[in-house]
């Protein structure tokens, strides 16, 4: 049996930095962080790794730019240990009018933002993009990271500082007056560990977690793709910034397809919308990665999600009407080998996340970080600190608390939310 102070369950990149606030920050060594699998290997690793300060609202707004300021804080100590590079994000659309990401935030401070309508100038500076195209707003604080190499640092700084990793999947948990008890399956057999505080950051089971103690939290899982592809006709400039279709759109089937979709309901879904969000950048050699989280059917979440064949074909259609030298791939063949990464967005239905207390005393979670996880990680891991060490708290911190549905005026403001952000 082993005894610390504080146990946290889930060695994402969540319950890295989490580990990492309390050891760093805070100087608290008696932490045990327990994963099934390597750290980072679940949800973390199938991140597209972008980040960006750009958000509907106040709250996630700051919240993301103060996991920014973190992240560049780490990366000038460590000599950019998890290459930080800021190439901004662009807003395409059909439309000169629309607003192209409806944000409070924006309308409030737009500096950072650059709206370009002029259709001349447009063709001028983006010859990759589709003649339609009227409207592009600019982003600057707004590029990627190396999600990997930051959790590792995180990691290897936290176990400097005392943090232990232990591999072993928690099968239950008791509570009584001298905290938690966890029950795991590790490789030598049945172990326990004990602790006054326990973390939930599970990731896509972190409800899992919280039923065992019987807890029900307000997250669904949805499950999300991303492909990675060569581009050997160099169709995507390679200093294109990270560009996001931000319209809805419906595909164009010719009549054999609509005929093919229409008798087989399993398929029907392809006459439907998809919405706007649809992304695209360059990798490294000469590769281009494509996401698009248009799947809206909730599930349980599994270990092991299976790859989606028509993905591939679906995201290359999508991409093909804003960059439409695309459709050559669709078309002839789509270059291989075709890399694709499946992993749950868990989030709640407005899209902010769960960090703080969790209802039994010493209990805390930091989850539901939805398709902004990796950018998002180390303000949600200081915030987790902050709750459970007793400093000071962000103004977001109560936007967050998993409690904030039974407070009145920020239940008001969720429900006239214009926008959840999701990409
Ligand atoms: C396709 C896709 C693209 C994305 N792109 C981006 C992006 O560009 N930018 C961005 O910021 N975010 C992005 N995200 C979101 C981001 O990846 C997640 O929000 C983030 O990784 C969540 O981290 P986590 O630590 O909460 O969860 P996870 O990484 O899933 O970690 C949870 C851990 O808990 C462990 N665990 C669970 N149950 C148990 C148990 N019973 N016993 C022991 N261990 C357990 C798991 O093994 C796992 O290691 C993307 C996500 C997906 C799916």
């Amino acid at each position: 049996m082993k005894r610390c102070e504080i146990v946290i369950s889930g060695a994402g990149i969540a319950g890295v930095a989490t580990a990492y606030y309390l050891s760093v920050k805070y100087g608290q060594a008696r932490v045990v962080l327990i994963d099934k699998l390597l750290p980072m290997s679940l949800t973390t690793s199938k991140s597209g790794e972008n980040f960006r300060d750009y958000w509907p609202q106040h709250c996630m707004a700051s919240f993301a730019g103060r996991s920014l300021d973190l992240m560049q804080e780490l990366a000038d100590q460590s000599g950019d240990a998890f290459d930080m590079r800021f190439f901004g994000y662009d807003f395409v659309s059909e439309s000169a009018n629309r607003e192209v990401f409806p944000s409070d935030a924006l309308r409030a401070s737009p500096s950072g933002l650059r709206r370009n309508c002029d259709r001349e100038a447009i063709r001028r500076q983006y010859p990759h993009l589709a003649e339609t195209i009227r409207q592009v707003v600019h982003i600057e604080r707004a590029g990627s990271i190396d999600v990997y190499a930051l959790g590792s640092l995180l990691l290897s700084r936290a176990r400097d500082a005392g943090v232990e990793l232990v591999c072993g999947t928690v099968d239950s948990i008791d509570q009584d007056s001298s905290g938690f008890a966890l029950h795991l399956s590790t490789a030598g057999g049945e172990a326990r560990v004990t602790a006054n505080r326990l973390v939930l950051a599970a990731g896509p089971f972190v409800d899992e977690l919280a039923g065992m103690l019987g807890i029900e939290l307000p997250v669904e899982s949805f499950l999300q793709r991303k492909i990675v592809i060569p581009d050997p006709d160099r169709i995507i400039p390679r200093d294109m910034p990270f560009t996001v279709f931000a319209d809805p759109q419906t595909f164009d089937w010719s009549d054999e397809e609509t005929e093919l979709i229409d008798d087989d309901p399993d398929y029907q879904w392809l006459l439907d919308e998809f919405p706007g969000g649809l992304h695209v950048k360059p990798e490294s050699n000469d590769q281009i990665k494509l996401g698009w989280a248009y799947n809206r059917a909730s599930e349980p979440p599994k270990w092991d999600p299976r790859d989606d064949i028509s993905f591939p074909s679906i995201v290359l259609r999508g991409a093909s009407r804003f960059i439409p030298a695309l459709d050559r791939y669709v078309k002839d063949r789509i270059p291989t080998p075709v890399v694709q990464y499946s992993g749950y967005y868990t989030r709640t239905r407005e899209n902010w996340p769960l960090i703080g207390p969790l209802g039994l005393e010493g209990l805390y979670t930091v989850a539901a970080l939805s398709g902004y996880g990796t950018m998002c990680a180390c303000a949600a891991g200081e915030l987790c600190a902050d709750w459970m060490m007793g400093g000071s708290l962000p103004d977001f911190a109560r936007n967050f608390h998993p409690d904030r549905y039974s407070d009145q005026a920020i239940l008001a403001e969720i429900d006239g939310l214009e926008s959840d952000g999701q990409l």
